[in-house]
């Protein structure tokens, strides 16, 4: 890729934002239903990793169900619940409700949700890291001035993944990238994935 050319990201970054389908949780095309949400395999260790080492967590979401009347604010809210059920808490969420012609500029690529979820924070979105699963997270993130790691799925295009200024194979290793070099690195092992009993917090319809 192009390292010789990247930042060397050696501070320690002020937020973790991560895109919430295809990258925390399996992808279930416009799911209105608390009981498909199923975490990728991971991602409550690796979230754990990011907790301990102080790094406050966001989610920033593209939900343009909402727009075409698939998914309703309350059926979002219980899914999002369920996120947190399974995955513990998340420090903010920004959600976009919008489709295409709605012409936000929230939904990803534009940078809306990554500004409004560091703006939530309280930290610079330059020194926020966005993970997410196809181009648009990573545009959105270039676009705050934020970096981007793609992680990739079986369904990102092979031209996202060429695109992409940092690519990991899992999440584990996305959150490696995140912590080496800031000082803050904690182990891998010993550390069951997922947290308990946390649900009810969301409000990313709001
Ligand atoms: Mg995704
Ligand atoms: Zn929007």
């Amino acid at each position: 890729m192009q390292e010789d050319v990247l930042p060397r990201h050696s501070r320690r970054p002020a937020a973790v934002l991560f895109d919430r389908d295809g990258t925390l949780i399996r992808d279930v095309p416009y799911n209105s239903d608390p009981n498909l949400v199923e975490p990728v395999p991971g991602a409550g260790r690796a979230l754990d990793r990011l907790r301990r080492a102080g790094l406050p967590m966001g989610i920033v979401s593209n939900q343009s169900g909402v727009a075409r009347g698939i998914i309703s604010p309350e059926a979002l809210r219980e899914v999002n619940a369920r996120v947190e059920e399974l995955l513990g808490p998340f420090d903010v969420w920004a959600v976009c409700p919008h489709d295409d012609d709605d012409g936000c500029d929230c939904r990803k690529p534009a940078p809306g949700l990554v500004l409004r979820a560091a703006r939530t924070l309280g930290v610079a979105p330059g020194d926020c890291v966005v993970i997410g699963d196809i181009g648009r997270d990573v545009a959105a993130a270039r676009a705050a001035g934020a970096r981007g790691i793609l992680v990739p799925t079986p369904v990102t295009l092979p031209e996202e993944v060429a695109a992409a200024p940092e690519v990991a194979p899992d999440l584990g290793a996305a959150v490696d990238m995140v912590l080496d070099g800031a000082g803050v690195g904690t182990p891998r092992e010993g550390d069951e994935g997922g947290l308990a009993g946390q649900g009810g917090g969301a409000d990313g319809a709001a």
